[in-house]
């Protein structure tokens, strides 16, 4: 990288509560400085000297003020009324000790296209600004009237020709109108006054109500947000790098954990850029799915053809097998959680570290695996492995049992972990397997269920077969959405016989709609064989290219998740939502 970020800041905007508490919450998470949101200020009984003073109590600098809006592009007759408010609020800045301002691209439906005008009206905000030691940052907001990417809001800048005019970066707005880092290629850093990041999903909708209600903080959404502070740091930038998110979500989070994420996020963007810290895995595989023990869980584990494999040498945790599946009983844990095999172990325990992520309290015997644990926002932990044949391989700290579990059986293993996150949960739960794992998300499903809808997003890493599927349930007033490990797949060559064996165990499988195979058949004009074959077995199907995937559900069992059976071939790499509406609707009932 070129010059690391030195100073970190977050707008006061992207905080919930009142003044006061976005100050000790920002404060309290480590960030430098603040961008003083004008609404705060307007509707807090502190004055502006008050502000600077609480700011300077707690170690933070009003790093910008903002925004002012509609300030270029005016009709002429018009502009005193500009000069009016931005002399009012250059006057509110000098008691705040705030000295960039930002000033953003004009929305208004009677805005003039002329980048001179534009140019001349910044020019004389500029002399104001310079004459109270001020200077104004620039930024084309996406949905600007005429002025909406950055490249215009340079060229406004370039020909108001100021020292005390300069262009601020807002990487959602460079990113939204699919611009990236090379938009900023002929900037020199010295002429760019203030740099805001946020991310956000990517989403098809208008970009006002794309930013305002969806932004995120850097590793939560899919936009690029390190290529353009790359390119901002590497003009020569070196002010603040500012967060500014705004989101339906932080308005109802704790203001405290809400600058914690932020600050994480900040962690991982100067990590991404700097290639410093310990990395993300390369490669990581799901090893075994942990649940805590119960009176009931050997008996559905042997229901489900698994066997005991092994006894923890120190803890009242055991090891259960179904070919090369893998569970693990927790009597010991209220709380599931999920083994992943990467490699160097310990580079995960300091990223962990590095990120804030809390570790698992769980002490080690002498001789065992060093096994680092980390607990996710949503409760899940994560052990972390080395792959087998090392000594921190996991199943080294099992005494096998003899005889051991059958070898003839066609399970290949833990295909997919879903996990239910509450809707305020989820971006701290996406930038876990992010900036933690380096998984990548897929795109954003949507399913309708009988009393609410389910959005789902699944997680893959660079290389590896782990695979966590994050779903956020909304349900109606009154009803709890559920929340933790809801499904359990695991993988079969033959899932033909896993039912069979499962139904003659008497585990209670999904019975499977007949409507479902009319349409099967309508929609894949499947051989009359295979369809009939599906049907006897109550699987689901489905195809995509030349892959294909049969699989089949338990109803919902008693430790809180139902277990799915699955056989993929040809490559079939999705997860059968197609069919999820089915599945919702008859677990449902
Ligand atoms: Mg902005």
């Amino acid at each position: 990288m070129t010059a690391r970020p030195t100073r970190k800041g977050i707008a006061t905007v992207s905080l919930s509560g009142v003044l006061p508490e976005k100050l000790e919450a920002a404060a309290a998470a480590g960030f430098d400085g603040v961008e003083l949101f004008d609404n705060d200020l307007i509707a807090s009984p502190w004055a502006p000297r008050e502000v600077a003073s609480r700011c300077a109590d707690l170690g933070l600098r009003v790093d910008l003020f903002q925004p002012i809006r509609d300030v270029e592009g005016v009709p002429p007759d018009r502009f005193d009324d500009v000069l009016h408010r931005f002399r009012a609020k250059l006057a509110v800045m000098a008691e705040l000790g705030a000295d960039t301002v930002l000033c953003c691209s004009n929305v208004a439906v009677d805005a003039v296209d002329d980048p001179d005008l534009s140019a001349d009206q910044l020019r004389r905000l500029g002399d104001l600004a310079a004459a109270s030691g001020v200077t104004i940052a620039f930024e084309a907001l996406a949905w600007g009237r005429h002025v909406h990417r950055v490249g215009q809001a340079w060229d406004v800048v370039r020909r108001a020709d100021h020292p005390a005019v300069t262009l601020a970066v807002d990487t959602f707005h460079v990113l939204s109108r699919g611009d990236d880092g090379s938009a900023l290629a002929d900037v020199p850093g010295d002429r760019i006054g203030f740099l805001q990041v946020a991310d956000a999903p990517l989403l098809d909708m208008g970009l006002l109500e794309w930013s305002r209600h969806h932004r995120c903080f850097p590793g939560e959404g899919t936009l690029d947000v390190a290529d353009v502070v790359r390119a901002t740091l590497r003009a020569g930038y070196d002010g603040p790098v500012s967060l500014e998110v705004f989101s339906d979500l932080v308005r109802e989070a704790d203001p405290r954990r809400t600058a914690r994420d932020a600050m994480r996020s900040l962690l991982f963007l100067e990590d991404s850029l700097a290639a410093e810290g310990p990395p993300a895995p390369a490669r990581v595989d799901a090893a075994f799915l942990e649940v805590p023990g119960g009176p009931g869980v050997p008996a559905l584990l042997g229901s489900l053809g698994f066997s005991v494999a092994g006894r923890h040498r120190t803890k009242p945790v055991t090891w259960w097998r179904q070919g090369s599946a893998d569970v693990v009983v927790n009597d010991g844990s209220p709380d599931p959680a999920l083994g992943i095999v990467t490699s160097p172990v310990p580079a995960v325990a300091s990223r962990a570290k590095r990120l804030l992520w809390p570790e698992v309290d769980r002490t080690r015997g002498a001789g065992e695996a060093h096994l680092p644990g980390i607990t996710s926002p949503s409760g899940l932990h994560v052990f972390v492995s080395a792959p087998a044949g090392e000594e921190d391989h996991w199943q080294r700290d099992f005494a096998p049992v003899a005889p051991g579990p059958a070898a003839d059986s066609a399970w290949t293993g833990l295909d997919h972990v879903a996990l239910a996150v509450p809707a305020e949960r989820l971006n701290e739960q996406v930038s876990f397997l992010r900036t933690l794992l380096g998984l990548v998300p897929g795109g954003t499903e949507e399913f309708m269920e009988p009393h609410g809808r389910l959005r789902s997003r699944a997680f893959r890493p660079g290389a590896g077969d782990l695979r966590v599927v994050l779903n956020v349930e909304d349900v109606g007033a009154g009803r709890t959405p559920p929340s933790g490990v809801t499904q359990v797949a695991f993988a079969t060559s033959d899932v033909r016989s896993a039912v069979v064996a499962l139904r003659s165990a008497g585990v209670p499988l999904m019975a499977v709609p007949d409507n479902y195979y009319a349409d099967l058949d309508a929609r894949f004009g499947l051989a009359p064989d295979l369809l009939a074959d599906l049907r006897c077995h109550g699987l689901l199907y489905d195809r995509v290219g030349g892959g294909e995937l049969l699989h089949a559900f338990t109803m919902p069992l008693a430790p809180g998740f139902h277990v799915e059976v699955l056989e993929r071939r040809g490559g079939y790499d999705g997860y059968g939502s197609a069919g999820t509406h089915v599945r919702l609707a008859v677990q449902r009932r």
